[in-house]
């Protein structure tokens, strides 16, 4: 898959599943801004971005906050002069039980999964040309329940809406707008998230018989995010090893 001189953003890029599609779309020949919480975590991701041969910058952002996802575009449209592509990858995933929920933990996972896929969009599209790509990183959870998981269930089926209803607005100025939901991935997220025996139990009950790499999920957005994938908008792509088939 060609991407030679397209210039994508990838937010929390710094580890795991957005560190793997970072560095799948710059060996796919793609500058890459790679985002995430805190400058050293996408320092770190950079300099891996630049033994690959592509542009990159680093710049730190909280996607739930307007401010820093408004200087994220700013600055890669200062170094770059474009944006082709949006991967929304930043998401938590904290297990509390419902009862156990507050309102403070509703509302973080809602701000960061939700809101902060929004707010990336919005200001990624003002800057977005004809056959821009948004690929946003959505969950199984949007599709089947998991306990301990309430608020993030919830906020990943808001992403696969959110991605059917802009994939529609934004046909008129021909930018897809995609989804990709992992399966079980082995992140540095979900292994500390996961006791050894939840992890048997996993792998148990997948078909592909092993958990999801980042790369996995990193060449299913690399096919979303190319010009091969021109006519497809608004879908949900799951990529889990058939472990959501039975
Ligand atoms: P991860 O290992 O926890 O990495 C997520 C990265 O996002 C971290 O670097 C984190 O930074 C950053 N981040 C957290 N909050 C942020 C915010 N407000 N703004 C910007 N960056 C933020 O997670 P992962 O497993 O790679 O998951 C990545 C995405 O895939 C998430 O959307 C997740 O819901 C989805 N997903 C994962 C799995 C899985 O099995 N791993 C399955 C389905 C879907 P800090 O570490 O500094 O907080």
């Amino acid at each position: 898959m060609q991407l030679k001189n397209k210039v994508a953003i990838v937010t929390g890029a710094g580890q795991g599943i957005g560190l793997g599609i970072a560095l799948a779309l710059a060996k796919a020949d793609c500058h890459v801004v790679v985002s995430d919480m805190n400058q050293t975590s996408c320092d770190r991701a950079a300099a891996k971005i630049k033994k690959l041969g592509v542009k990159t910058l680093a710049v730190a952002c909280d996607v739930s906050k307007k401010t820093e996802v408004d200087n994220l575009i700013s600055e890669t449209v200062k170094k770059f002069g474009k944006l082709d592509i949006l991967v929304n990858n930043a998401g938590i995933f904290p297990f509390v039980s419902f009862l156990n929920m507050t309102e403070a933990d509703w509302d973080k996972v809602q701000e960061v999964n939700l809101k902060g896929v929004f707010l990336c969009a919005q200001a990624a599209v003002k800057k977005m040309k004809a056959h821009g790509k948004i690929v946003n990183i959505s969950s199984v959870a949007s599709l089947i329940g998991f306990e301990g998981l309430v608020h993030y269930c919830a906020s990943k089926g808001g992403v696969n809406g959110f991605t059917r209803a802009l994939a529609l607005e934004l046909a008129t100025k021909k930018i897809n707008v995609n989804a990709v939901a992992p399966g079980a991935i082995e992140t540095p997220g979900l292994t500390t998230a996961m006791t050894k025996e939840m992890k048997q139990g996993t792998v148990a009950a997948i078909p592909w018989k092993r958990m999801g790499t980042p790369d996995d999920i990193a060449q299913a957005v690399v096919f979303l995010a190319s010009d091969q994938a021109d006519y497809i908008t608004g879908q949900v792509l799951v990529v889990d090893g058939g472990w959501t088939l039975r």
